[in-house]
């Protein structure tokens, strides 16, 4: 296994990736944007290796996707056997059992002990569509409503359902109608103040969805738990609990959208374990299958089987590869206790973020849950004026020193961490090293 330990053999890029680079210009369509043009030639744990022989600290998980580290020695067993066995059939043609494993698997960790069904899919952009289109035939209803600075995909209906324009929807509508948007519950960036935001957020966004949209005319609100791309946002406790009580008072169903947050990547399998909130259906993916491409929708039975025969699937989900994956990688996450581990390194992240508040008035907040933490950026703690260009500084400083990091928010202004749950504790400290003397340098 390739060795724990960030090693800065050449400039970052260096010259293999910069050739690489070169060619990446003349053949890869441009909209294809990439965030550190370092060319990856092997990963395991915490590290990314490249083509120069630097070995990066992975501090993103290929977002939020590797929580079981990259070349998970479960996933690559699992992976090697069933490619040995078969590729692929089509489950709608001829079925096999991987593919029902993982739907029951996916049935008995989703919160809630109701009877519950699963479909899978290829990406969480699919997943998202296949709720809408569930909660849809299941309630008769058009309407769906979804949140300020929410990300759900670059199809043509998640795009709709995704708040930010630049870069996600720029140019490319017109998008599906019937979707609607309301406040999201933002503690830091609350009117009010954080005291406040739950229970006005709760009123606000239930009177919207009355007053512009009508209870029975609504199918679904679909909510991330903690917001990924529009910058980590947490709810204030309640807020999730008071949406869930108003949905099922109204025939609303509740979708969770846990692509970003679920498998173990905030201290609990999902995010909605923390309020014990239980959604009518949970969209999953990035995290499911330990880097392989899987996606799921999982929900109650009435719900999920109110589905016309056919009227779900695809070519490729639930790929038998990806399934094998999944198996190894849920296994993973519960022998290896990675919520556990999660929390562990979410009270590193905490900490580390927590003093460098402290010390800098521009990190106005710091929040998230277990390895799913952000530091919001700010040119003015009293205006909350967001930093975009600070948190592409602090960035550009962590690259050049070896650490891969991510950047989210509306803004552009929220550092994100997302380690893979297998880093070791003593790479994560020597990244947020890393990232104090990148602050640092970008301040001074
Ligand atoms: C990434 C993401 C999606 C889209 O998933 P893709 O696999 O990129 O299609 C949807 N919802 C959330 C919350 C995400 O973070």
């Amino acid at each position: 296994m390739l060795e724990q330990r960030r090693v800065l053999a050449t400039e970052i890029p260096g010259p293999r990736s910069r050739e690489l680079q070169a060619r990446t210009a003349a053949a890869v369509a441009a909209g294809v944007g990439v965030g550190l043009p370092v060319h990856v030639t092997e990963g395991a744990g915490g590290i990314l290796r490249d083509a120069d022989g630097n070995q990066l600290i992975d501090l993103g998980s290929g977002i939020a996707v590797t929580g079981v580290g990259n070349g998970n020695p479960r996933v690559v067993e699992a992976v090697t056997e069933q490619v040995r066995r078969f590729t692929h059939t089509c489950f709608m043609v001829t079925p096999y059992e991987p593919y029902v494993a993982v739907c029951e698997r996916l049935n008995a960790l989703t919160p809630g002990d109701h009877e519950k069904r699963s479909a899978l899919f290829n990406s969480g952009a699919e997943a998202v569509e296949n709720a809408v289109k569930v909660a849809r035939v299941a309630t008769g209803r058009p309407a769906v409503v979804v949140f300020e600075h929410a990300y759900h995909g670059r199809t043509n209906l998640t795009m709709a359902m995704t708040a930010r324009s630049m870069p996600y929807k720029h140019g490319f509508g017109p998008f599906a109608p019937e979707v609607y948007r309301v406040p999201m519950a933002y503690p830091y960036r609350w009117p009010g103040g954080p005291e406040a935001c739950a229970a006005d957020a709760l009123r606000v966004v239930t009177d919207a969805i009355t007053t512009q949209v009508g209870a029975e005319n609504t199918a679904a609100v679909v909510i991330e738990p903690i917001q990924g791309e529009g910058g980590f946002v947490v709810p204030p406790e309640g807020f999730l609990p008071g949406l869930a009580d108003w949905c099922r008072e109204h025939g609303v169903l509740l979708v969770a959208d846990e692509v970003q947050t679920g498998f173990c990547r905030t201290g609990d399998w999902f995010a909605c374990d923390h309020e014990g909130v239980v959604p009518d259906l949970v969209t999953t993916a990035k995290g499911i299958a330990g880097g392989m491409p899987l996606a799921a929708l999982t929900g109650r039975a009435e719900v999920m089987d109110a589905v016309h025969r056919g009227g779900l699937g695809g070519t490729y989900g639930g790929n038998p590869v990806a399934c094998a994956a999944a198996l190894a990688a849920m296994e993973s996450m519960a022998e290896d206790d990675l919520a556990g581990r999660a929390r562990d390194l979410g009270k590193i992240l905490g900490d580390r973020l927590s003093l460098l508040a402290r010390r800098y008035p521009q990190v106005g907040d710091v929040r998230g849950r277990g390895a799913m933490m952000a530091m919001e950026l700010v040119s003015d703690p009293d205006t909350r004026e967001p930093d975009a260009a600070l948190a592409a500084a602090v960035s550009r400083g962590c690259h050049e020193r070896g650490v891969v990091t991510l950047t989210c928010g509306t803004y552009g202004n929220v550092f994100r961490f997302l380690p893979p749950l297998a880093i070791g504790e003593d790479l994560l400290h020597e990244a947020m090293d890393v990232l104090e003397e990148s602050l640092a340098a970008a301040l001074s």
